[in-house]
């Protein structure tokens, strides 16, 4: 199937921090169309579809997945060629102090749009089933934690450790279940961590920065040796176009940079790079302190990517030093992105641990 073929791309969760990056790589580089199906819960953000919101291409529509209903309509208006879901609770430390909302939008929310997927694709005529596909992404943690040499790959068994990734290995089974019970042409994706621009300044890498920019104290959990094996965001956006297009109906794609860290290790590069970039008085490393482990920290994720590196010749574009630099300048020159939602929406302050 040629990639350059005009499809219709239903984009859940379009408005956070990955789902975002597709849309602007599908509008910007590809001559697709896009309608995004977002609740706008804390972590989305309409002012990261902002560079792409006026193209004639693009659409938003403000919607929950687990509403059967608008989900049913929304697919029989806007008739798909791919579904690519990335709608989610994504947030670690809030499943442990909320894990209801993972189990509404990952698990139920899934159901939902897998059901109604299969009506649209049920009534769908020939041509369009032939070539429909629902593109489940979802991340390496539904394998649990490593310890200290191997990778997950294709085969690895699931075994989720935060309600996080439960919900979402929960959502994993489901999508395949609908293929091979249904027949739904599901392809799942699972990627490990993303890093790059637009990220909601919960997760690690856009913290480390904000705060350190900021210059207020640099959480890390435990001693810092949990291994996270990071990829630049649009690296993983082209990989998901290319697995919706190309990908194998049934099959599962790891994807990853193939670039592990220590979380310690991360800081300190970040806290040398805005050094580097933006001078303070006092090194910003001395801003990183030692606080209490989240509960159940997996130590370590790392994946092997040759399945998607061969089949599909992928690899990515971004060596880590370039993409982290970039992300720090990123960040630096977008104060209007970051600061509303550092005080509106999540100042930084320590959650999941549940006491
Ligand atoms: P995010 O939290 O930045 O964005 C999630 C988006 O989903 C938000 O825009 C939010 O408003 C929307 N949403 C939440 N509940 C919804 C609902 N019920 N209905 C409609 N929209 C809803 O997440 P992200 O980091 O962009 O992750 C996207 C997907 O990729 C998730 O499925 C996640 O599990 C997976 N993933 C993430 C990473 C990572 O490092 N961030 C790695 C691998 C896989």
């Amino acid at each position: 199937m040629p990639l350059d073929e005009r499809k219709r791309y239903l984009v859940t969760g379009g408005a956070g921090f990955i789902g975002s990056a597709v849309c602007r790589h599908l509008i910007n580089e590809t001559p697709h169309h896009v309608l995004v199906v977002d609740k706008l819960t804390y972590a989305g953000n309409l002012a990261s579809l902002a560079p792409i919101s006026g193209h004639a291409r693009f659409r938003f529509l403000k919607a929950d997945i687990a509403d059967a209903e608008a989900m049913e309509n929304v697919l029989r208006e806007f008739k798909p060629d791919v579904l690519m879901h990335l709608a989610a609770e994504s947030h670690v430390d809030r499943s442990i102090d909320r894990p209801a909302d993972f189990i509404h939008t990952n698990v139920v929310g899934t159901f939902v749009l897998l059901e109604a997927a299969y009506r649209y694709w049920c009534k769908s005529l020939q041509a369009r089933a032939d070539a429909f596909r629902f593109l489940h992404v979802s991340t390496d943690e539904v394998f649990g934690s490593l310890g200290g040499d191997g990778l997950f790959d294709e085969s690895s068994p699931y075994r989720p450790n935060s309600p996080y990734a439960a919900s979402k290995a929960a959502s994993d089974h489901f999508a395949r279940a609908w293929h091979r019970t249904f027949g739904l042409p599901v392809v799942v994706s699972n990627c490990s961590n993303n890093y790059g621009p637009y990220q909601f300044p919960e997760k690690f890498i856009p913290l480390v920065i904000l705060n350190a920019l900021q210059e207020r104290p640099i959480p890390i959990y435990g001693r810092g040796d949990n291994v996270r094996d990071w990829l630049h965001v649009e690296d993983h956006a082209r990989a998901l176009v290319l697995i919706a297009e190309r990908g194998e109906v049934g099959a599962t794609y790891i994807v990853g940079g193939g670039n592990e860290r220590t979380n310690v290790e991360m800081a300190r590069d970040l806290c040398r790079l805005i050094d580097e970039l933006a001078p303070a008085a006092r090194p910003r490393d001395r801003l990183i302190q030692f606080v209490d482990d989240r509960p159940g920290h997996d130590l370590r994720y790392a994946v092997d990517s040759g399945r998607i590196r061969q089949e599909l010749d992928w690899a990515p574009r971004e060596d880590l030093q370039g993409g982290l630099r970039k992300t720090v300048s990123w960040y630096i020159r977008n104060e209007a992105w970051w600061r509303p939602i550092r005080e509106r929406v999540y100042a930084g302050e320590r959650l999941g641990r549940r006491n």
